[in-house]
């Protein structure tokens, strides 16, 4: 389970993951690759954080 966000919904994808899995998510730094080809989960600016589960 992943989300990719950017700076503007990084918090939003946090809170959500919380939400939904009752832990706290890991947040890391997307990679140029990644950047380049994912956008945000929540609008259409490109993801700059991944969010995921441990
Ligand atoms: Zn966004």
């Amino acid at each position: 389970m992943k989300k990719f966000c950017c700076e503007t919904h990084v918090n939003h994808a946090l809170d959500m993951m919380v939400a939904e899995t009752k832990e706290y998510p890991i947040l890391e730094k997307g990679d140029e690759e990644q950047q380049l080809s994912t956008k945000c989960d929540y609008c259409e600016n490109e993801a700059k954080y991944i969010v995921s589960r441990k």
